[in-house]
This record gives C-alpha cells, sequence and structure tokens, in this order.
C-alpha cells in the first residue's frame, strides 16, 4: 500500500447517482460516456507548488477565455484502470508507471511535474469514492488523469499555473465489436509525430494531429489508423492511440523501437515481457510497410496486434491502403495474440499470479 504525505479535502456529491442509476449505466456503459460522481483536482502554482488537493463531486471547470491550454494546448494525459476481480478485490495495473510517464510528458511539455505518490494517492482516493461504479465481470473503470495550462495569459510561455485533475468512466469493451478482430487503415499522407516532435508525450495535440487521418480511416471501412514515420514515411510506428506487434512464422515477436516519435505503452512494455517470460524471442526494431505486406504475402507474418490500456490487445485482421487490401492469416485472432491477451488480462484481473508485482491492491 502507498502511504503518502497528500491530503485532500473530501466534498462528497450532495445528489450521486442511486444504485439504480448505477446498475443501470454499467450494464452497458460503452466507452468514455459514462463519468462517476466525483473527481479529484490539484492546483499548481509557483509560489505554492502543488496544493489545494480535493476529492469533489464531478462538475465543470470556470476558465478564463484567455486560459493558456485553449491557446497553446499545454496539456497532457494518461489513461489507465481499475479492476474488480472474482473476489471483490479492487486492483489496478502498474499505476507508478503511468505516474512517471506522465512526469515526462509535464518535462517534454515545459509543465511542472506531479510527483509520483501525489499522482497515485489521486487516483486511489478517485476510486475509493466512486468504488462502487468500478464494474464487475469484463468492464473496468478506466481512470483519467489529466493536467492543463490554466494560466490567462496570451503570451507563448510555459504557463505558472496548472490543474491536475482525474476523472472516471466505467467501460466495456473499446471496439464495437468486442474481441473480434479489427481492420487498419495504412495512412501515406499524414503523420502523427517527427523525431525532435512530441511522439513520445502523451498530449492532447498529438490526438488532435491524428484525427483526420483517423476519419479517413473510418470512411475507407477501417476501425483504427497505422502511421508511417514522418521522415520516409516507410516505417511503421503505431496507431492513433495503440503500439503494434508483428508475430512471425517462426515465433518471433517484432515491434518497432522506442525511437522518440511513439508513445512508450505501458501495455508494450508488459507484452515485451510477458512474451519473454514465455520463450519467445522479442525483437524491438524498424519494421517498414513494405516488409509487412511482403510478409503477408509469402506467409512469414502470422498475426498482428495492437495493444494499450483502452483496448489491451486487440487482433488486427486485415490493412487497407490506398493499393488495396491485404488479409493477414485467415483474418481472424490467431494463438498468440490470444495467448498474450489471456496472459495480460489474466493478471490485471486477478486470475494469474502477479509474478512482476504489477498490480496495485487498493481493498
Ligand atoms: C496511450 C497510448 C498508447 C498505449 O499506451 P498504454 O500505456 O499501453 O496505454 C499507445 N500509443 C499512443 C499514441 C498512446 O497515446
Amino acid at each position: 500500500m502507498t502511504t503518502t504525505a497528500w491530503q485532500f479535502t473530501q466534498e462528497v456529491h450532495p445528489s450521486p447517482a442511486t444504485s439504480a442509476e448505477v446498475v443501470n449505466l454499467l450494464a452497458n456503459p460503452g466507452f468514455g460516456r459514462v463519468f462517476t460522481d466525483h473527481m479529484v483536482t490539484v492546483r499548481w502554482n509557483e509560489a505554492q507548488g502543488w496544493h489545494d488537493a480535493k476529492v469533489e463531486s464531478r462538475k465543470p471547470f470556470l476558465l478564463d477565455p484567455a486560459c493558456a491550454a485553449l491557446h497553446y494546448a499545454q496539456q497532457i494525459f494518461e489513461g489507465m484502470k481499475a479492476y474488480r476481480s472474482a473476489s471483490g478485490e479492487l486492483l489496478m495495473f502498474r499505476p507508478t508507471a503511468n505516474a512517471r510517464r506522465f512526469q515526462q510528458s509535464a518535462k517534454r511539455m515545459a509543465m511542472a511535474p506531479v510527483p509520483e505518490d501525489l499522482f497515485v494517492a489521486s487516483v486511489e482516493a478517485l476510486v475509493k469514492i466512486d468504488s462502487h461504479w468500478v464494474p464487475e465481470g469484463e468492464g473496468s473503470l478506466y481512470l483519467r488523469p489529466f493536467m492543463f495550462a490554466s494560466e490567462a495569459f496570451l503570451g507563448v510561455r510555459p504557463s505558472l499555473e496548472y490543474v491536475f485533475c482525474v476523472i472516471a468512466s466505467p467501460v466495456g469493451p473499446y471496439f464495437k465489436n468486442g474481441d473480434s478482430a479489427v481492420t487498419v487503415w495504412v495512412s501515406d499522407e499524414y503523420t502523427r509525430a517527427a523525431p525532435g516532435g512530441t511522439g513520445a508525450a502523451k498530449c492532447g495535440g498529438n490526438y488532435a494531429a491524428s484525427l483526420l487521418a483517423q476519419a479517413q480511416a473510418t470512411a475507407n471501412g477501417c476501425d483504427q489508423v497505422v502511421f508511417l514515420d514522418a521522415v520516409e514515411k516507410r516505417w511503421v510506428e503505431e496507431l492513433g492511440g495503440m503500439n503494434i506487434f508483428f508475430c512471425m512464422a517462426d515465433g518471433t515477436l517484432v515491434t518497432p523501437p522506442l525511437s522518440g516519435t511513439i508513445l512508450p505503452g505501458i501495455t508494450r512494455e508488459s507484452v515485451i515481457l510477458l512474451a519473454r517470460r514465455e520463450g519467445m524471442t522479442v525483437e524491438e526494431r524498424p519494421y517498414s510497410f513494405e516488409q509487412w505486406c511482403a510478409d503477408v504475402a509469402s506467409g512469414q507474418l502470422r498475426e498482428v496486434f495492437a495493444c494499450g490500456t483502452a483496448a489491451v490487445i486487440a487482433g488486427i485482421g486485415r490493412i487497407r491502403h490506398t493499393g488495396g487490401e491485404l488479409v493477414i492469416g485467415d483474418g481472424t485472432v490467431g494463438p498468440v495474440t490470444t495467448r498474450i491477451r489471456d496472459l495480460l488480462t489474466g493478471i490485471q484481473r486477478g486470475r494469474l499470479a502477479d509474478t512482476e508485482s504489477w498490480v496495485h491492491h487498493l481493498s
């Protein structure tokens, strides 16, 4: 258990959702549409540092129209989940890894870093007060810590004030078709991140820049977009919000390296460690779209999957691009993907032994 020096004032919601309403909402929450009763907020300024930590009713912010985040997008976020195990325990997966990445993102965006223990204490406080919103079974409570520049100032420089906030949303599967294989669109027009840019930071601006490509993917009947590198438009980088793995015929797993232009996914890192523990060879190396197509044609490439907190592990069955469509294997989720998904979700939900000490117990 984390012990923390951070004290939160607690303002319990005056009219929270009734238990009947919660049951109703948890029956089919979708993704990111339903929110719990509370939120956590903490403020930063130069004079006081992090202060005014609160658990309070979830409600709109009052923002000055000159609020820096609204103009210059000085903003970062995280995505993590709380689970309810079969025995009713509340679990989180590697929250300190999210805390550390949040600090790295803050650094890149010239923002005040949130101390690791404050970050973890904040998500814990929210999960505790809204614990009845953590679904049973295959659902989970998606946690969204985020921070934005709150100073009212139109000059271009790092803000002198920030708000750190955590909200929570009970969720079901990320993709509408649940666990079936998805189709991805490989964009040869738009890129996500360039060397020296913000690709490795979890900032809203990266997502804003990906939306048009994602809309193109949707228009082409695809679930997600795959981005190629910005320099040569040749090397596979990642999806709009997920990392990618290739399973070869010899059992090797290949994933693009953390070159600074892809997001260092905690799911990605966990998959690499689990696969190695299973005796698989994992190579972090550049992989070109050209090679991807050739390996599908030759049968060298057996499976492809994407991974991230929201979707966990999503099998990729088809790729589409301006030149046509390719089917990977028989177009369904393959055995390696299924095995890794079962291992990871088993650990996350407390069904399998937590051999790597990744699971954080809340109750
Ligand atoms: C959040 C994110 C991921 C996945 O990271 P996880 O820590 O596994 O959830 C991958 N790519 C991008 C662009 C992301 O924003």
